[in-house]
């Protein structure tokens, strides 16, 4: 099963996976090669710059959208990350656009790191608004954490994949037969 978001929110999800948790590869772990990821994502023109305030925006910002993603899970809001999402949101110009095809569409209308966020508020924006945001959801593999789309029918997806399923399965097994195999008191 396909684990990538549709649309544009799938630049949102490849955002937060910039980092890998368990390998602790982090294709954005300085201001230059965040720089590269953005323009390769059409989030930053060619020309624009990150600095140092703005790449750990850029990762405050990362972090936040990956709490959300969990809190996914449980159909509710994590209110301390919807915070910080806010606070990017404070430098960041969106705009609504009429599309040729006569629909609204919201926009960024910012440069530099503030309009790349603000592309990626406009797809959290959109996708809350059609529907598509509560399965994107965060592994529940603590070791993982990977961002994914959750395509199961009834919503219910727990973790990226198989292998981090089986792995979270088998630790709650072991507990169990350790917890099992204590000597009575
Ligand atoms: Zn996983």
């Amino acid at each position: 099963m396909s684990r990538e978001a549709p649309r544009d929110l799938e630049t949102l999800r490849a955002f937060v996976n910039t980092v890998e948790l368990d390998s602790r590869r982090d294709t954005a772990r300085t201001p230059e090669t965040l720089r590269v990821w953005l323009v390769e994502h059409g989030l930053l023109e060619p020309g624009e710059t990150v600095d140092g305030a703005g790449h750990r925006r850029a990762l405050r910002f990362r972090e936040a959208l990956r709490r959300l993603g969990e809190a996914n899970h449980d159909r509710r809001v994590d209110l301390a990350a919807s915070e910080e999402v806010d606070a990017v949101g404070q430098g960041a110009t969106l705009v609504v656009r009429l599309g040729e095809d006569g629909a609204a569409r919201l926009a960024a209308a910012g440069r530099g790191v503030d309009g790349a966020l603000a592309r990626l508020l406009a797809i959290l924006y959109t996708a809350t608004a059609d529907g598509t945001w509560p399965r994107f959801k965060v592994c529940r593999n603590d070791t993982c954490r990977w961002a994914f789309y959750d395509r199961s029918k009834n919503q219910s997806g727990l973790f990226c994949g198989t292998a981090c399923g089986n792995a979270v399965h088998a630790r709650a097994y072991r507990r169990r037969r350790s917890a099992g195999q204590r000597p009575a008191d």
